[in-house]
């Protein structure tokens, strides 16, 4: 499906004080809005937001649109803006809510095969009492009782419709789906996925975000290309001048493409073959520099960044040594990265084997990923 997620952030969040609201206070050293965003890092998002904050939110590389006086009027400000855009499902997200994960996210979509909406929520675990004048007036029975969270997934044609005849002051997009006899499955809720609403619970999620674990991902790749006739090779992105050249459907870059196959086994998002088929024609003479930005692309959608690589090429001639620097340079362009995370490095094999023979070059890779 299709999906979009629609980021709510047009509130004044009066319950937290402060200058700023609080969607644009600093946590641990950047918006509140910006944490919110990674979590949908490679997804379409709108970001509805106040006209005040119009300033504020410029910077942050996302479309805008400016919400209405309540929540249900932003909302449906975000949803007239994707109609027609082909989008079929649709997330909406408190944009005080910036720990969401994408397995949450995960969840909710699957959730939505089955249901026109799904929604997050937790138990009640603790009991409830209902309050007067500082006493206990009474017990709550919380059978049966949830506290709903968002981000919450509905289809879109449903949703845009149950918003348009919604006559307003609805405490959420459920309220505003069942209204309109939509059926929403519950999707188990995260601890973590908490509002910010309240000045402490700044500290709560600056906590949770120290002591999310880092994941590491390691990835290898491995080519091989033939000699043929020529007068040079294409290896790490530098053309070099050689009394052969290297067969191949792209430009036989051997050393980019063992590279470009360790981020994709990192990711587990097989190899090359299987992103671009060398059966399409329109790969023909492809520059193998676009195999490897769609690899380090697919790693910053999933939220990973390359912390380092490693690629030895192994071959008698040509000579690797005086242009490593410069393959070095280039792959960590082409990557986006410091030169420093990019190692380039040869080998000969001792005159033995295909490669000690001449008849060819292999290349070996390794890369690992880390959490954004
Ligand atoms: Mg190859």
């Amino acid at each position: 499906m299709q999906t979009a997620v629609i980021i709510v952030a047009a509130g004044r969040g009066s319950r937290m004080g402060g200058e700023v609201p609080k969607q644009w206070q600093l946590l641990a050293g950047k918006p509140v809005i910006a944490h919110t965003l990674a979590a949908f890092a490679g997804m379409r998002v709108v970001l509805v937001i106040h006209p005040e904050d119009r300033a504020r939110a410029e910077g942050l590389g996302v479309p805008l649109v400016e919400g209405g006086a309540t929540r249900d009027a932003s909302v449906l400000a975000g949803l007239e803006a994707l109609e027609g855009s082909g989008v079929e499902a649709v997330l909406i997200h408190d944009g005080a809510r910036p720990l969401v994960s994408p397995t949450l996210v995960g969840r909710l979509m699957a959730a939505l095969e089955q249901h026109e909406g799904a929604a997050p929520a937790l138990p009640v675990a603790d009991a409830l009492w209902r309050g007067a004048s500082g006493l206990v007036a009474g017990t709550v029975d919380r059978a049966g009782l949830w506290r709903a969270q968002t981000p919450q997934a509905f289809r879109f044609a449903p949703i845009l419709a149950a918003h348009r005849a919604h006559p307003g002051g609805a405490l959420d997009d459920v309220e505003v789906a069942r209204a309109a006899g939509l059926d929403v499955a519950i999707v188990e809720g995260e601890e973590s996925n908490l509002k910010l609403t309240y000045p402490g619970d700044f500290a709560r999620a600056e906590a949770i975000l120290k002591g999310r674990k880092m994941d590491v991902r390691l990835g290898n790749g491995y080519d091989v290309h033939a000699f043929c006739e020529g007068d040079h090779v294409w290896l790490c992105g530098v053309k070099v001048p050689h009394s052969r050249g290297l067969l191949g459907h792209s430009d036989a870059d051997v050393g980019m493409h063992a590279l470009t196959d360790a981020i994709y086994g990192a990711l587990a998002e097989g190899d090359i073959g299987r992103h671009f088929p060398p059966s399409d024609p329109q790969w023909k003479g492809a520059a193998s520099h676009i195999f490897l930005s769609h690899a380090i692309g697919l790693a910053a959608e999933r939220g990973y960044r390359l912390s380092n690589c490693d690629v030895t090429l192994v071959c008698e001639r040509p000579k690797i040594g005086p242009h490593a620097i410069e393959m070095q340079t280039e792959l960590a362009r082409i990557m986006g990265v410091d030169a420093g995370r990019v190692s380039v490095k040869a080998t000969t094999s001792e005159r033995l084997g295909f490669t000690g023979r001449e008849e060819g070059i292999a290349a070996l890779a390794t890369a690992t990923l880390v959490t954004a």
